[in-house]
Formats: structure tokens, sequence, C-alpha cells
């Protein structure tokens, strides 16, 4: 598909430039309430949440500073034919797939949106990249840690304690665990938020350029 940025219309991309208004909180609070099992959750909760799933996120990215990737990275086409994929990590192999297009569409896109003092050059495949390790280290032996950093208690007996998952909030960690790591200005957030009205400008599609677990 030829998809490729550097055509919006000036309203659109004014339209689009201004989500960087919103923080990168903000944001998170945003994807948390378009995740299904979230609706009923207040304002203050979700904020709540995506703080405390950020901060998760990036002190993970602290202590898995220089460790090897253990991850192996495909590299294919294909991505914006599927709503705009930027990558897929798959738990059974330890694989990510990064959807090469959909790189390059974001990249035009940081550029047409005068992000570049945010999102360096190739950082988009980095984040991308960090994103899905975030995943892979959450997937294999960090999920009750980030249960208990989201503190939603479900059981109590005694000193044991159970907390219980909250969707999107791997989301939230893996976005602020791959802005910590590559040094990125603002959250990925931000760029996914972008790139999803952006492709929706062109195409109509309502899915965002995202990543994908599997
Ligand atoms: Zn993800």
């Amino acid at each position: 598909m030829s998809i490729t940025a550097g055509v919006l219309p000036a309203a659109d991309r004014r339209r689009i430039a201004a989500l960087a208004d919103r923080s990168d909180d903000a944001l998170g609070v945003r994807l948390l309430r378009g995740t299904p099992t979230n609706e009923a959750r207040s304002e203050e909760h979700l904020t709540d949440l995506s703080r405390r799933a950020t901060s998760f996120g990036a002190a993970l990215a602290d202590r898995a500073s220089g460790a090897p990737a253990a991850i192996t990275v495909v590299e294919r086409d294909g991505g914006l034919a599927q709503g705009g994929l930027l990558a897929r990590y798959g738990s059974r192999e330890h694989r990510v797939e990064l959807f090469t297009d959909t790189v390059d569409f974001c990249e035009h896109l940081v550029d047409e949106l005068g992000w570049r003092s945010w999102f360096p050059a190739g950082s988009v495949q980095a984040a991308a990249v960090e994103h899905e390790r975030a995943h892979h280290l959450v997937t294999v032996d960090r999920s009750r840690d980030l249960r208990a950093a989201l503190g939603l208690e479900v059981l109590r007996i005694g000193r044991f304690r159970r907390f219980g998952t909250v969707a999107g909030a791997d989301e939230v960690a893996a976005h602020a665990f791959a802005a910590r790591s590559v040094r990125l200005g603002r959250s990925p957030l931000l760029l996914t938020a972008a790139a999803q009205a952006a492709l929706a400008t062109r195409t109509g599609a309502r899915r965002a350029p995202t990543t994908r677990e599997n």
C-alpha cells in the first residue's frame, strides 16, 4: 500500500499536531479508557493507573539497560495494510516482527509534524523494538511485578495479597519503557496517537498504528 506522509492537508496537520498539547499522562489515560473493561473506572483512578504503569515501565527500562535483548527481530512489510501495525511480539518464540512500512510512515510523520526534537531520526524503529522487549520482559517474569505496581488489590488474607490485572496497563508500561530506553522527548503514545489520526485521515481506517502481542 502506498501511503506516505507529506501530503496531509493543513487543517489535518494542525489538528494532529495539537495532540502534543496533551500530556503523556493524559495520553496514557486515553489509551486505558479506550481499552475494554476500564469503562467504569473514574478519571482519577485511570490517571493513577497510568502513572503507576509509566513508573513501572521506566524503572524496568533502567534495570534492563545494557542487558541482551533475548529476542529475535524480523523485519517485514505490510504493516500499513494491517491498520498501521508497527510491531508484534510472539511470546512462544520470543520473536518481534517489525513492520518497516509503518516505521517509514511514522518517521515521515515526525518530520511533517515538526516533532524531530522529541523523536530523533531512527528512533521509531528503536522504540518499537524496545516496546516489544518490554512485553517480552513482562511476559517472561515481570507480570506479577506489574500487577503489584498497579496496586489493584483483589484479595487479602493475612499478609497474603493478590493483585488484579488492568487491561492496557502493559501497553502504557511498554511505551514508558521505550521512551526511557531510547531517551525520547515524549512518550511514543503521542506518536502512536498521531499516526492513528493521520492514517484515519487518509484511509478512513479506524485501527491504530500499534503493537500487538500474541
Ligand atoms: Zn504493545
